[in-house]
């Protein structure tokens, strides 16, 4: 900051502060860790150049085709529904902005984010990259289909909506896992928390929500 005076400049760290307390803390996330997280995650950096003055508002922006930042409060009730203690491996599908990544790497041990759109998997690798995120792991691909190497993980937190659960992400969750999903068509969908209780889902519904669909590959899809 030099000496001039900064009206012109949004004042992002204020916008941030005042996020966490109206559209967060306000709304019942009471989860210290996800609130002073995202209190600190500069979301103005993850969403395009475009949207940048609009980065705290209370909605979800677009970044690419068939892909947006979801809303802050969204983005919040996920990962606290992940009940994440800081050592977890987490699996996390349409990865997009990558501020959900960055967000899971600040509260859990190991992150693999699995982003379709390899355009959007190059660049949110590059972002994390340079943010110095060395405990998130981008794989450009199909996300239905998990990320088996790296199997299994403690939780799966699914950013695209889909009328049934992947049964790879049954498969590659552990034993009393949490895996948070938006489930449904264009219809509507509903946010829900499914735990793996003998090898089967056990589901509860949070609340509704809006998520682009989970979609199959494409041909320009190829890396
Ligand atoms: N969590 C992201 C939200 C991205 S929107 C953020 O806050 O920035 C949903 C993302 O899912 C899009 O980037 C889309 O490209 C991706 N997606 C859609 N189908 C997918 C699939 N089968 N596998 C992986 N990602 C997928």
């Amino acid at each position: 900051m030099g000496p001039w005076p900064s009206s012109a400049a949004p004042d992002f760290a204020a916008q941030r502060a005042a996020m966490v307390v109206r559209q967060l803390r306000e709304r019942g996330i009471r989860d210290e860790r996800v609130l002073r997280a995202m209190g600190a995650l500069p979301r103005e950096l993850f969403v395009t150049p475009e949207e940048r003055a609009r980065a705290y508002e209370d909605n979800a922006l677009p970044l690419a085709e068939g892909a947006t930042i979801s809303q802050p409060y969204v983005v919040a009730a996920m990962t606290e529904a992940l009940g994440l203690g800081g050592t977890e491996k987490v699996l996390e599908i349409g990865a997009g902005s990558g501020y959900q990544s960055a967000l899971l790497a600040e509260l859990c041990g190991e992150v693999h984010a699995v982003e379709l759109d390899p355009e959007l998997a190059r660049s949110l690798a590059a972002r994390l990259e340079a943010f110095g995120y060395h405990n998130v792991q981008v794989h450009a691909g199909d996300g239905r289909l998990g990320w088996d190497a790296a199997a299994p993980y403690d939780a799966v937190l699914c950013a695209a909506a889909t009328s049934t659960p992947s049964p790879a992400w049954l498969v590659q969750l552990r034993e009393g896992g949490v895996a948070v999903v938006p489930l449904g068509g264009e219809e509507g969908q509903i946010l829900c928390r499914l735990v793996k209780r003998r090898g089967r889902w056990q589901r509860e519904d949070l609340f509704p929500v809006r998520f682009v669909p989970l979609r199959a590959p494409r041909s320009e899809d190829e890396p």
